[in-house]
């Protein structure tokens, strides 16, 4: 029986919650599945040992994880711990040097779950945000001189290589040739900024010619958020820069009813390294302790993650699961307007996963 090894490192807030109930899920997959097991490594790693320490993990982290099959990780971030020290210190501290270029966020109107725009109703919004997500705005490149002083000049420089453009962009349209519709948008914003996302425009148009049966346009990154809310259906598979497809993706996730449903994987599509999966919401401490965070988005992610361990069959039934789950009103968290637990959404989920054929 194969045994896949996972790297659960819950973090802070509701990260500890929704990674433990993700944990009994996939125990309950691989028990219904019977062909295949895990073994979690848990890994305390986040705000409270940085307290301790000084640093978010330790020295030799990576080296700890290099090995596994898979990282499942919660959310990081404290009210005391300046976001920048949990951001850089945890979950860049491990996509990048892991080189997961490919956050990919999938969006999509669950059953039972209503959508804040009045012109969708489920299925007409169905999409996946493939977020570059090792360098551009967020590569680390800047600095500040003459800080405090009125001179103080600041700088966070958008460094974008040719290679890391075009093989974001020929995942997204990998994927989005895999996808029913065939159909990708290509987010920059060219008119404004004219060094690199002009290069982001011209990789797009080389890498599209590789994909004739792919049909794609391009758009700049505001007047994608109109389309977002007034076409919809319009869209399918969406590409775009470390800080667009970041904005994107949060409007994405509200727009498909809760930031707590939401999934993503961060992917490291060669597979020299382990690649992460988490939800995409933070550690949201407004509602930690209170066994009150919705675990669906946990439990989406937990099936990104079955795909990429090849096991799609158990990713599909844990999916009809979350499905049945969703559409029944009496197990909506309080984010989606409901009274139900943690606790009593993973129950039946796992009640959903033994009932299924
Ligand atoms: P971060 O700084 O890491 O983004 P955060 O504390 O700002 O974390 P978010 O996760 O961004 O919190 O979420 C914003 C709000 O959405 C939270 O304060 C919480 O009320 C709500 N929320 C987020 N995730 C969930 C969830 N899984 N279940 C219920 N409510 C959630
Ligand atoms: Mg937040």
């Amino acid at each position: 029986m194969k045994t896949y090894r996972i790297a659960a490192i819950p973090g802070d807030g509701i990260g500890v919650e929704v990674i433990a109930a993700g944990i009994e899920v996939l125990q309950a997959l691989a028990a219904r599945d019977g062909s295949f097991d895990f073994a979690f490594d848990h890994f305390d790693w986040g705000s409270d040992y940085y307290k301790r320490t000084g640093l978010m993990m330790p020295e030799d982290g990576r080296e700890q994880i290099k090995g596994h099959d898979a990282i499942f990780f919660g959310a990081v971030g404290a009210p005391d711990v300046p976001d920048h020290v949990t951001l850089w210190g945890l979950r860049l501290a491990i996509c990048q040097p892991f080189d997961q270029y490919a956050n990919v966020r999938p969006t999509r109107v669950l059953p039972g779950i209503t959508s804040p725009l009045r012109s969708v109703s489920g299925p007409e919004l169905d999409w996946v945000i493939v977020r570059e997500n090792s360098e551009g705005e967020y590569a680390g490149v800047g600095g500040r001189v003459h800080k405090g002083f009125p001179e103080e000049v600041a700088t966070d420089v958008s460094m974008m290589t040719r290679s890391g453009v075009a093989r974001i962009i020929r995942y997204a349209f990998r994927l989005a040739r895999s996808r029913p519709r065939k159909l990708l948008t290509v987010v920059t914003k060219s008119n404004a900024q004219r060094h690199a996302m002009v290069m982001w425009d011209e990789i797009a148009a080389e890498v599209a010619a590789e994909f004739p049966d792919v049909t794609w346009d391009k758009m700049l990154v505001d007047a994608m958020t109109m389309r977002m809310v007034i076409k919809p259906q319009s869209i399918d598979t969406i590409v775009a820069t470390n800080l667009h497809a970041d904005i994107l993706s949060d409007l994405a996730a509200a727009l498909a009813g809760s930031l707590g449903i939401a999934p993503t994987a961060n992917l490291n599509p060669e597979r020299a390294f382990p690649s992460m999966f988490e939800p995409i919401h933070g550690s949201a401490f407004d509602i930690a302790g209170q066994g009150i965070a919705n675990p669906i988005g946990t439990f989406w992610t937990a099936t990104m993650m079955l795909d990429h361990l090849g096991e799609p069959a158990a990713s599909a039934r844990l999916m009809r699961a979350i499905e049945r789950v969703t559409a029944d009103a009496s197990f909506h968290t309080p984010d989606l307007g409901g009274k139900a637990t943690t606790r009593q959404v993973t129950d039946a989920v796992i009640a959903a996963i033994a009932g299924d054929n």
